[in-house]
């Protein structure tokens, strides 16, 4: 048999080989480090036979499959655990990578509780002090009979089949399992596997069906590394925007107005709206206009642009205008035929472009409920969306301009890039992108020169433009690690053309512009969640919904006198708020550190006399008194420089 491995080169046996045995002929050493191979694409274990032609792709403990191996081997070892103690239905095994977690679920009665997961833990120790798991190959018939007892087995058994032609079994105190994933075959490179929770979930992800058990783990070569990726995790969880907004108040949701549609509370609008404030202005620097038009479009907008075609499934059903009427309206999930229809309201010349229509959007998508993340992802949204009309001669030096304006803003913000992608059109699939050659390769050549020009750093995309043209994306982690999309200039050669889209040359003759669409920092939904996430919640002071929070103590002159400072701080449009519980002073100041606020004013007898301030910064411990106008200064000061 010939066997190709991934560096393209060919080894040739004469005899049937397990994956470690072929890995040794290699080098004894690689041999020894083999947990599992990738054969023609699907991961098998050590011990797996290979008995015909195929390309091989080894799984060593350095590979970066290997954290896969050790988590459906972890989860396998804790089932067959609960398996041996509880007599339980095993059902699946998960690993969760951004989250670093494996899980099995499994069926059992009576149901399992939190008591148990210390015997759960000591039975997995056990269990590791074991030499190895037995793999073995089964018939789709063997399979049948031997989990008939068993539904779920049974159901990845019969996918397992369909897909490789017999069924991954792995046998361990004689207890068997069906595993789809890479299994480490050889126990003692599993060294540290730690249980840490109890849950349930539906077969199949699916409401309709039982409900089972789970148990959650980490796992890891040793204590260390194990430790290691527990405080990762615990970090990344505490910078979730969703956990930061249970302190800071900032939207919310109800069940009864939509899943995934976000009430800004107060403290979500003021941020909003100093946002949009500093954007507008800035478009403005940039000459943008900006326009409002309705978050409803006719069905036949959507045909037109093609987006019915493309997104129709993403977007809210179509609804009729009125009883009998005929006229069908769908929530709009883009507003660029909108600008389009903006632009077109007048002929306009070579000389008056490019033309920049802008606008803060409010568009709906229809995300899976099951999708919905806090603010990441929403079906109502308000885009900072923008459309610009170009002639093909101002191409390169707009797309600078806006490049330019998103860099200015990204780093007021001082948002963390992860990188920038450079998304192009997959020329064999033909069913994605309208089919232009010529205007593609213009359109990708032109592109990838202003990039070139730049001088910036992209990875290129292949199969991630969009269905109109090439785009570059500003691509951003969140704390859960999901890549997203932050800003995002997108060329547009067809839309203008379907939209007949015109402007009068120096000739008098009609020409198409090219249209660029701009995101300037994605929508506020997910922009909002980046901030509170890459900030912890520390909102610099200019974005902070309360700047500075007064603490009157002692007798109620102080508290008229916190009035009055309240009020002197509105006229300099400084947002300020007075804590008038009835709490002692150190749970007052406490509490101001936990919701973030940027300064903190206590005020007693002396302040009262001597009309002054003492204040403490967030984080610091430091005390200052001062005059009123020279804290206002300070604080002006610092919302100007918006750091
Ligand atoms: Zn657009």
């Amino acid at each position: 048999m010939k066997i190709k491995l991934l560096d393209g080169s060919f080894k040739e046996f004469d005899q049937a080989l397990s994956v470690k045995e072929i890995a040794s002929s290699i080098a004894i050493s690689l041999g020894k480090s083999t947990v599992g191979a990738k054969v023609n694409g699907v991961f098998v274990s050590a011990d797996f036979v290979v008995d015909k032609d195929v390309n091989l792709e080894l799984v060593t403990t350095r590979s970066e499959y290997f954290d896969d191996y050790m988590n459906m081997t972890s989860a396998l070892i804790t089932g067959i655990a609960i398996a041996k103690l509880y007599k339980a239905n095993l059902a699946e095994t998960y690993y969760n990578a951004d989250e670093k977690e494996f899980a099995i679920t499994f069926e059992v009665e009576p149901r399992i509780g939190l008591e148990q997961l210390e015997s759960i833990q000591a039975e997995v120790n056990n269990i590791l002090k074991l030499e190895t798991i037995k793999s073995s190959k089964m018939t789709m018939a063997q399979a049948e009979k031997e989990f008939a007892h068993n539904p779920y087995q049974l159901h990845l058994a019969q996918q397992a089949n369909e897909t490789f032609g017999y069924v991954p079994v792995y046998t361990l105190c004689d207890i068997k399992a069906v595993v789809i994933g890479g299994i480490i075959t050889d126990i003692k490179v599993m060294k540290v596997i730690d249980i840490q929770q109890l849950t349930g979930s539906y077969w199949l992800n699916d409401s309709e069906n039982v409900m089972l058990q789970r148990v959650h783990g980490m796992c890891g070569i040793n204590q260390i590394s194990l430790d290691e990726k527990k405080a990762m995790i615990e970090e990344r969880r505490s910078r979730d925007h969703r956990l930061i907004n249970k302190q800071l108040n900032i939207f919310g949701f109800d069940n009864l107005v939509g899943p995934g549609l976000p009430l800004w509370m107060p403290n979500g609008t003021i941020i909003k709206d100093e946002i949009k404030t500093y954007l507008k202005l800035k478009e403005w620097e940039y000459d943008y206009v900006h326009v409002t038009t309705p978050v409803i479009g006719s069905v036949d907008l959507y045909r037109t642009s093609g987006h019915w075609d493309h997104y129709g499934e993403d977007m809210f059903q179509p609804f009729s205008g009125g009883n009998g009427s005929e006229e069908q309206f769908v929530l709009r999930p883009m507003n660029c035929p909108h600008h389009i229809a903006v632009y077109k309201q007048e002929q306009h010349s070579y000389r008056e472009l490019p033309i920049r229509i802008a606008e803060h959007a409010i568009q709906h998508r229809y995300e899976s409920s099951g999708s919905l993340t806090g603010l990441e992802r929403v079906r109502g949204m308000e885009l900072t969306d923008s459309h610009i009309f170009v002639r093909p001669d101002q191409l390169a030096t707009e797309f600078k301009q806006i490049y330019k304006l998103i860099s200015e803003v990204l780093t007021t913000f001082n948002i963390e890039i992860d990188y920038l992608s450079f998304s192009l059109r997959d020329p064999q699939d033909k069913n994605k992108y309208f089919q232009d050659d010529k205007m593609w390769n213009d359109a990708e050549a032109a592109l990838e020169a202003v990039l070139d020009e730049l001088n910036l750093e992209y990875k290129k995309c292949v199969g991630e433009a969009a269905f109109y043209g090439p785009k570059l994306d500003i691509q951003i982690k969140t704390a859960q690690n999901h890549e997203i999309t932050v800003s995002t200039i997108q060329l547009d050669f067809l839309l203008p053309r379907k939209f007949d889209v015109t402007y009068v040359d120096q000739n008098q003759e009609y020409q198409t512009p090219i249209m660029i669409h701009r995101g300037l920092i994605g929508t506020y939904e997910r922009f909002i969640a980046t901030l509170l996430e890459q900030t912890k919640g520390v909102l610099p002071l200019w974005l902070a919904p309360n700047q500075v929070e007064i603490i009157p103590i002692g007798n109620s002159e102080n508290f008229d006198y916190a009035e009055q400072l309240r009020q002197i701080f509105k006229k300099e449009m400084i947002r300020s708020h007075i804590d008038l519980r009835d709490e002692r002073l150190s749970y007052k100041i406490r509490d101001a550190q936990t919701h973030k606020v940027p300064f903190q004013l206590v005020i007693g007898n002396l302040e009262t006399q001597n009309q002054t301030v003492t204040f403490r910064r967030y984080g610091s411990e430091n005390q200052v008194t001062i005059s009123q106008q020279q804290f206002i200064d300070i604080i002006k000061k610092e919302i100007a420089s918006k750091q």
